[in-house]
Parts: C-alpha cells; structure tokens; sequence
C-alpha cells in the first residue's frame, strides 16, 4: 500500500502517520527526517539542505525531488511507503506523479488532516512536556488535558510531574512560516493536495482521497483513520 499524509504543523501527522505505518508494515518516509540525518552525518546533501532548513524555507525542489524519487526506490519501499512531508508545493506534486506513473507504481491512498490554523497553532504553543513521560498528554490550551494546578504551579494531569516547554514550539515566528507554506493554495503544500484531488476526480476515485477532521483527540482521529484506510 503507498500512502501521502498531509496535515499542518500540530495537526497530529506524525502520530497518525506512525500508527498507519505500523498497522500496514510499510515503511515510512519522511521529508525532514532524511535531511535531518544527512545534516547530522555532514553529507554533501545535508550541506546544501542545512542553510535552508535552519531559516525554516524550504530546500529547493532540484535538491528534494531526486532525493525524495531515489528514497522510494530502495528496497525497503517495495513492500508500500507512507510519505510524509513530501510533496509540499504543486511542482513537487506533479513531479512525484510523473515519476510514480512512469515506474508503474500506484498511490492507493491521499490523506489529508483538516485543522484550523489557529488550533493548529495553539497545540504547538500550548504542548508542555512532563518530566516523568514525554507522552503524558498537557495543553494549556487545550481544555481536555490542561495541565492541573498544584501550589499555584502547573503540573502534569497525569502523574503531577513537572512541566517544561520546547523552545521549538514556542518560536510563533517559524511556527507562522511554516504554516504559511502549509495553508497557501496557490504553491504551497494545499496546492499539492488540490493536485492530487484533481488526478482522483479524473480517475475514477483513484488514488482514493480520505479527508480526516483533525479537532478531535489521536485515539478518535485514527478510529475514523483506520476504519476509512480499506
Ligand atoms: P519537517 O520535519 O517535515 O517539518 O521538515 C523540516 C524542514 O526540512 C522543513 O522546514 C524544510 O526546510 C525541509 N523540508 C522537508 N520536506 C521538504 C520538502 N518536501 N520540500 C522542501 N523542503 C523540505
């Protein structure tokens, strides 16, 4: 089975993309993931990539696209990919089409997590990270797993540990860069969705489209996932 997931920054993405990736042991191939390594190991890739990344644009599509188009040709992706990340703007878009049609491999599946902006925004600013479990769920925004008071001090609604933020998810800067690349219709990365909504409606529903409402919590969100990947 190959798969495109796409969803704002804080829309839940990576987690619903983890849980897809492991019920249907396909390997999961994400963008950011691949040019993060290539950093780290201080390859030419990672060289050219790092200048872009560290100012949150985006690489350039000559550097990304062949990256992206080598990736799915490993072997590890012949049993199906979920791609993550990747297309984020309508040449992307068009150019994994091309390459897709061309190797005679079908894209079975387009998610697409639908969440407002400024939710979307809220979650990244208002996660708060507890000591004991990077996993305990806290939003100070979000009134289903606030965070309890204890002392006059917020402490995690599950076990009381204590809470810190990520400097990451506070910058609101690069956090409204990168959602301005996301939400943008006209070359952004929902330029790219209309695309491949388009290839489906001229094909006959293939691939098929699943268009998830992302408000709701993970456990819910992947339900209606799961039940709707068939
Ligand atoms: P991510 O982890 O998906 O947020 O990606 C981290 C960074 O890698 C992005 O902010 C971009 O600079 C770069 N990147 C990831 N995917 C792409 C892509 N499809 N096209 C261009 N740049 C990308």
């Amino acid at each position: 089975m190959n798969i495109l997931i796409f969803g704002p920054n804080g829309s839940g993405k990576g987690t619903q993309g983890a849980i897809v990736q492991k019920k249907y042991n396909i390997t999961h191939v994400e963008s950011g993931v691949i040019f993060r390594e290539n950093i780290r190991n201080d390859t030419e890739l990672g060289k050219k990539a790092k200048e872009y990344i560290n100012k949150g644009d985006l690489v350039p599509d000559d550097i990304t696209i062949p990256m992206i188009l080598n990736r799915l040709k490993e072997n590890d992706c012949s049993n199906g990919w979920l791609l993550d990340g990747f297309p984020r703007n309508r040449e992307q878009a068009v150019a994994l089409k091309k390459a897709l049609d061309k190797e005679n491999i079908k894209l079975d599946f387009v998610i697409e997590i639908h969440l407002d902006r400024e939710i979307a925004r809220n979650r990244i600013m208002g996660r708060r990270i507890c000591e004991n479990d990077g996993n305990h769920p806290n939003n100070i925004f979000i009134d289903t797993i606030k965070p309890q008071e204890k002392n006059g001090k917020m402490v995690c609604r599950v076990c009381s540990g204590s809470l810190s933020a990520r400097s990451d998810d506070q910058d609101e800067t690069a956090i409204n860069k990168r959602h301005d690349i996301y939400y943008n219709t006209d070359e952004g990365t929902l330029s790219a969705v209309m695309y491949f909504k388009e290839v489906s409606r001229q094909n006959n529903g293939a691939p098929a489209i699943i268009e998830i409402d992302g408000t709701a919590d993970v456990k819910t969100v992947s339900e209606d996932l799961l039940s709707r990947l068939k």
